[in-house]
């Protein structure tokens, strides 16, 4: 399908009310639409979704989006059937489905209607629905967070593995997008090879964010008092600060408090209802500080998170950027501050002693690049896109003075063992 630019405005306009496009959008609209496979690296808050939306929309058959999170696949699909009106331009194909709810989707997209059908891998894989989608017209094929193909990758999902042999059974030439906030070569190579797209139109997005600090402390017993002492100095900004265990969320909560500081805990041991009441007080502004584990993050949409700390280091630089990159989407100030103790790579190795030897080896090498992150005294920024592929000029580049290895140059590394907090 061939279309100029001003069409494409004109869409990107009519459907969701944008003027411009944001960064690559443009590019990976016009290669999805001439029909080749595509594959997409761009940060989280990029865009990614509308690279693939818009070119459902403008074109005739449906286009399936395979998606890990069902809560995800519920807001994209409200959110167009918002802008367009119209109920039946996108459905969610699930398990969780009647018969009756079943049978309106399937006649949604016969009669096409129907331009985008999000599915999760697991339902892809039902005899009864390849053997439905064989039948229909479909436009183009979209993996969303296709990382989880990879076991290089923080949240592999081995369902996702099948994926390639499902899409042949579809149909033959089913134009493959990927895409993914994961830019480690390693799990590009993954992707690429798993889906079986190489040479691929492939793009790349930046993966800096001029706007965020980074600072690594060391990790003393007084790492509590240090935190507070940090939150009082950034008083009525929104922070999250990330610990490793539930244990550790409901203490620090607590200590947070009972100094005054207006905190919530965020776990997934929680019941649902807590959870969401803390989230939503943290979205209206009714507390300041979320405590949580990695379960909280995920499609949080907060543009003006001041900071982040994480109490514990995490397991990998991806899982390091993700939670990080929560800071100053709203392009403000954002620090991103972590606690270092090798202690806690030790607890991070126990953690991973009890699984199979080979994902063993992938946590330990994640791990040692997080070590080597934390011990560094380069640049961290330099350091962090170097990691994603990315060459960094700080002298040049935006942010090139954003993070402690540049403001305070360590004169030697050992020094670091005897700062006082
Ligand atoms: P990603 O999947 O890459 O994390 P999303 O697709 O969720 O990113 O988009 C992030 C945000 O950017 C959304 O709020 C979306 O509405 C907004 N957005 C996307 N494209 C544009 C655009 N061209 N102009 C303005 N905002 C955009
Ligand atoms: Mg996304």
């Amino acid at each position: 399908m061939s279309v100029d630019k001003t069409d494409l405005q004109v869409s990107l306009k009519k459907y969701f009310g944008f003027s411009k496009f944001k960064g690559l959008q443009e590019n990976v609209v016009k290669s999805i639409l001439s029909g080749k496979h595509t594959f997409v690296i761009m940060p989280t808050g990029g865009g990614k979704s509308l690279c693939y939306q818009l070119p459902a929309l403008m074109q005739e058959g449906t286009a399936i989006v395979v998606s890990p999170l069902i809560a995800l696949m519920k807001n994209q699909v409200d959110a167009i059937r918002g802008v367009s009106n119209q109920e039946g331009i996108a459905h969610v194909l699930n398990s969780s489905l009647n018969k009756t709810e079943v049978k309106r989707v399937k006649e949604d997209i016969v009669s096409g209607v129907t331009k985008l059908l999000y599915v999760a891998p697991e339902s892809l894989t039902k005899e009864e629905n390849v053997d439905f989608l064989r039948s229909v017209k479909i436009s183009f094929l979209a993996i969303d967070e296709a990382h989880c193909i990879s076991e290089w990758g923080h949240d592999f999902r081995p369902e996702y593995r099948n994926l390639r042999s499902i899409i042949g059974r579809i149909g033959e030439n089913i134009p493959i997008i990927g895409l993914t906030a994961t830019a480690t070569p390693k799990v590009q190579e993954d992707i690429i090879k798993n889906l079986g797209i190489t040479g691929a139109n492939t793009f790349k997005a930046s993966f800096n964010r001029p706007n965020l600090y980074y600072e690594v402390r060391p990790k003393t017993k007084n790492v509590d008092a240090d935190i507070i002492r940090f939150i009082k100095q950034n008083e009525g900004k929104s922070g999250i600060v990330y610990c490793l265990s539930r244990k550790r969320v409901e203490e620090l909560a607590q200590v947070l408090q009972v100094n005054g500081i207006n905190a919530v805990p965020y776990h997934a041991g929680l019941d649902a209802k807590t959870r969401s009441s803390h989230q939503d007080k943290f979205l209206m502004e009714d507390v300041d500080v979320v405590v949580a584990t990695i379960a909280f993050g995920m499609g949080i949409d907060k543009p003006d998170v001041r900071f982040v700390i994480h109490h514990d280091i995490p397991k990998s630089i991806e899982s390091y950027y993700q939670e990080t990159g929560r800071a100053g989407r709203d392009g403000g100030e954002g620090h991103c501050l972590a606690y270092y103790s090798y202690k806690d790579i030790e607890k991070l190795e126990k953690f991973m002693s009890g699984k199979p030897v080979a994902e063993q080896e992938i946590g330990q090498a994640l791990l040692q690049e997080m070590v080597a992150f934390a011990e560094t005294s380069i640049s961290r920024r330099k350091f962090i896109l170097h990691y994603f592929g990315e060459e960094f000029d700080n002298e040049t580049g935006e942010g090139g003075d954003m993070d402690d290895n540049v403001r305070n140059p360590k004169k030697q590394h050992e020094a670091e063992d005897e700062v006082k907090l």
